[in-house]
């Protein structure tokens, strides 16, 4: 739970044993994604909750790891990556939306998006500073800006479209504005967000100094013909962001917790005074790896078209059925509305579809400090078809 809103709830995401010492996170419990994959595992169900593949990556990326930790290279790599994997790195971001990055300076291999985006909270956020978040907001977003005393300024992404309005992006800007942050494609509403939108940010921003963080992890995995807009392709915005991007998710091994960050220079000088001495490091042999098998570039090229078959299988095994699909632009997320179904809380539905029918997903008002009036869970299709299929058949029963 995140707020007292949620607190009659079956999921209990809240702190149970106050410490002693005054919380930092008074209101942060356990996330819910490990809160709902512990559920599923408990009551064997089918788990379309936590975002992550149930098939392997490819046995290439598996057998150069392999093949890397093998010929010794186990020591610490360079604190800000090693060469070969940030020159990779630029050229793909220069390849696909027209930057160029500093290898040396301007770009930086971490353990994983998550931690790119503590860490540049940590290198910014003074006490009292205003971070600006839209709602629904991943749930590491809130917290990494309160543990540096940043105070959250939370917007709403309108439903049930889950669009910007910029003219309250506009008037919530403050002199204490310091950074905010954007996701897209946007887990977890499934959305993308527009060439007009970013051309919004960029005008918007124009006369401030306020930083962004854009989030980027699914840049690889966006449908329909739709292009990635990252803020790397808008002078105005690369000049003041961090670009965050992670190779769990394009590579298909979210449990090899890599990324990187891209930004200029006198950004990412202070991004490193922190990771040296957070991390140090992301995994040395992974970076060799990741190094090698991005010069295939077809993995990342073809990511959105194998996640829109699996989208679309999930789709079809669930026409009849009495959930309302939102539109899934994006991600490997569908988000599915329910008021013809039940008018449960979304967080007792999630835990009573998992505990009595087998199946598991995410309740989308975990994402809001209020429960929204709208109600949605979230299925994430990165599974196989077979998967999919049951998963599908116990829906379309409900
Ligand atoms: N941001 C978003 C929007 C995500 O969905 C995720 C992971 N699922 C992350 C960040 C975290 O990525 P990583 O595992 O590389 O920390
Ligand atoms: N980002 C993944 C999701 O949204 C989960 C990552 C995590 O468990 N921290 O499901």
């Amino acid at each position: 739970m995140i707020e007292s809103a949620h607190t009659d709830s079956a999921i209990n995401i809240m702190p149970s044993h106050p410490h002693p010492l005054a919380s930092k996170l008074p209101k942060v419990g356990t996330t819910i994604f490990t809160v709902m994959s512990r559920l599923a595992a408990e009551h064997n169900a089918i788990n379309l909750s936590q975002g992550f593949p149930d098939f392997d990556c490819a046995p290439e990326l598996k057998a150069l790891l392999a093949q890397h930790i093998n010929a010794g290279r186990n020591q610490y790599p360079p604190m800000a990556g090693i060469p070969a994997l940030r020159e990779a790195i630029a050229d793909k971001i220069a390849t696909l939306y027209g930057t160029s990055y500093d290898v040396e300076q301007e770009i930086t291999v971490v353990p994983g998006a998550t931690y790119a985006i503590y860490t540049a909270c940590a290198a910014l956020i003074r006490p009292g500073d205003e971070v600006i978040l839209f709602e629904p907001a991943y749930d590491s977003y809130a917290p990494a800006v309160e543990v540096h005393g940043g105070v959250p300024v939370y917007l709403q992404l309108r439903y049930p479209d889950y669009s910007i309005d910029w003219q309250a992006v506009q008037a919530a800007i403050t002199p204490k504005t310091k950074l905010l942050i954007i996701n897209t494609p946007n887990n977890p509403t499934a959305t993308v967000l527009s060439a007009e939108d970013l051309r919004m940010l960029e005008g918007t921003l124009s006369n401030t100094n306020i930083v962004v963080i854009s989030d980027e992890v699914y840049e690889h995995i966006v449908f329909d013909g739709h292009q990635h807009q990252s803020v790397a392709r808008f002078p105005g915005l690369a000049e003041r962001s961090f670009v965050v991007s992670s190779f769990g998710k394009t590579y298909h091994v979210t449990g090899w917790k890599t990324g990187y960050v891209a930004a200029p220079k006198e950004l990412m000088a202070e991004f490193r005074k922190v990771h040296q001495f957070n991390a140090f490091v992301a995994n040395g042999p992974l970076q060799y790896a990741f190094a090698d098998y991005m010069k295939n570039r077809d993995a990342y090229l073809e990511l959105s078209a194998f996640y829109q078959k699996k989208r679309d299988f999930f789709l079809d095994g669930l026409k009849g059925s009495r959930f309302k699909p939102l539109p899934s632009r994006g991600t490997f997320f569908q988000n599915l509305a329910y008021d013809a179904i039940s008018d449960e809380k979304d967080t007792d539905l999630a835990v009573r579809l998992t505990k009595e029918k087998g199946i598991a997903s995410i309740p989308v008002s975990v994402f809001y400090r209020q429960p929204p009036v709208h109600r949605v869970l979230r299925f994430c299709f990165a599974k196989s078809e077979a998967t999919l299929a049951k998963g599908a058949d116990i829906l379309s029963q409900l």
